[in-house]
C-alpha cells in the first residue's frame, strides 16, 4: 500500500504575500513529492509496506527513516499555516506558552533564535512535552519528533528550499513571513 501525497489543505496561493504560490508549488509538488515517491521506492520489500505513513517513520532506519520523515513532516508543515493565519494563540495554548515563557512575545523571540541558530537544514518544533509543557524543538535533517515522546503542536521548515524563491538565503525573513501565517487554532487542537 503505497503512501499518498496530501493535497494542499489551501490553494498554492492562498499564503501569499508572505509564501508565494511559486514557493509552494516547488515545495509542494516537488520536494514533498519527492519524499514520498522516494519513500514508496523504498517501502518496497521493506516488510512496513502495509503500515500508515506515522508508523512507517518511527519503525524505519536508514534512508527510508529519512525519506519517510520528510514526507510526514511536510503533510503536517502544511495543517500548520493557514490564509488567515498569524497573530497570538488564545485558550490553553496560549496560557501555556505565557507560562512557560512569561508572555507569547519571549516564546516567539526564543522559537526564532532556535530558527536562525540550527545550522544547515532542518526544522523547529512547538511541541507538549510528556508532562504537558510546551518545548521548542530543533532537528537536524529529516528528524522528527515523532520518533521520541515529544507530541509535535507546530512546525517551521527552515531548509533553503523553503524560503529561498522568496527570500533567497534570508532565513530571518522567511521566520518572519512564518508568523504571519501560522495556524494557531491548529496547534491548539493539538494539545492532549
Ligand atoms: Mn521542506
Amino acid at each position: 500500500m503505497a503512501i499518498e501525497l496530501p493535497a494542499l489543505p489551501y490553494a498554492p496561493s492562498a499564503l501569499a504575500p508572505h509564501l508565494s504560490a511559486a514557493t509552494l508549488e516547488l515545495h509542494h509538488g516537488g520536494h514533498h513529492r519527492g519524499y514520498v515517491e522516494q519513500t514508496n521506492r523504498l517501502l518496497e520489500g521493506s516488510g512496513l509496506e502495509d503500515l500508515p505513513l506515522e508508523q512507517i517513520v518511527r519503525r524505519a532506519r536508514g534512508r527510508l527513516a529519512e525519506q519517510a520523515a520528510q514526507a510526514w513532516n511536510h503533510g503536517f508543515y502544511w495543517t500548520c499555516l493557514a490564509p488567515r493565519g498569524g497573530g497570538e494563540p488564545d485558550g490553553r495554548l496560549g496560557e501555556l506558552l505565557a507560562r512557560q515563557y512569561g508572555d507569547f512575545a519571549h516564546f516567539r523571540e526564543e522559537f526564532t533564535r532556535m530558527a536562525l541558530g540550527l545550522f544547515g537544514s532542518g526544522w523547529v518544533w512547538l511541541v507538549e512535552r510528556p508532562d504537558g509543557t510546551p518545548g521548542i524543538v530543533a532537528t537536524r535533517g529529516a528528524a522528527t519528533p515523532l520518533t521520541g515522546p515529544d507530541l509535535p503542536l507546530l512546525a517551521c521548515d527552515v531548509w533553503e528550499h523553503a524560503y529561498y524563491l522568496d527570500r533567497q538565503n534570508a532565513r530571518a525573513d522567511y521566520l518572519e513571513a512564518f508568523w504571519k501565517v501560522v495556524d494557531w487554532e491548529a496547534a491548539g487542537k493539538r494539545l492532549r
